[in-house]
């Protein structure tokens, strides 16, 4: 048994999941809005927006 693997893999889960479900500064109209939508696509709620980025971060 691995011993320490399980436990990483999870906290990079955490990490990634919290990156996805965080808002982005919207680089058209400057509001926190950007959700991801799916995989490297990324939706302004403000201006409607969107914007080919990270698949699981944003990057303007
Ligand atoms: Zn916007």
């Amino acid at each position: 048994m691995v011993v320490g693997y399980g436990k990483r893999l999870r906290e990079t889960v955490a990490l990634v999941k919290s990156k996805t479900s965080k808002s982005y500064m919207c680089p058209s109209c400057s509001r926190k809005s950007v959700r991801r939508t799916a995989v490297g696509v990324w939706l302004c709620k403000k201006c409607g927006r969107k914007f080919a980025s990270g698949a699981y971060e944003f990057r303007s």
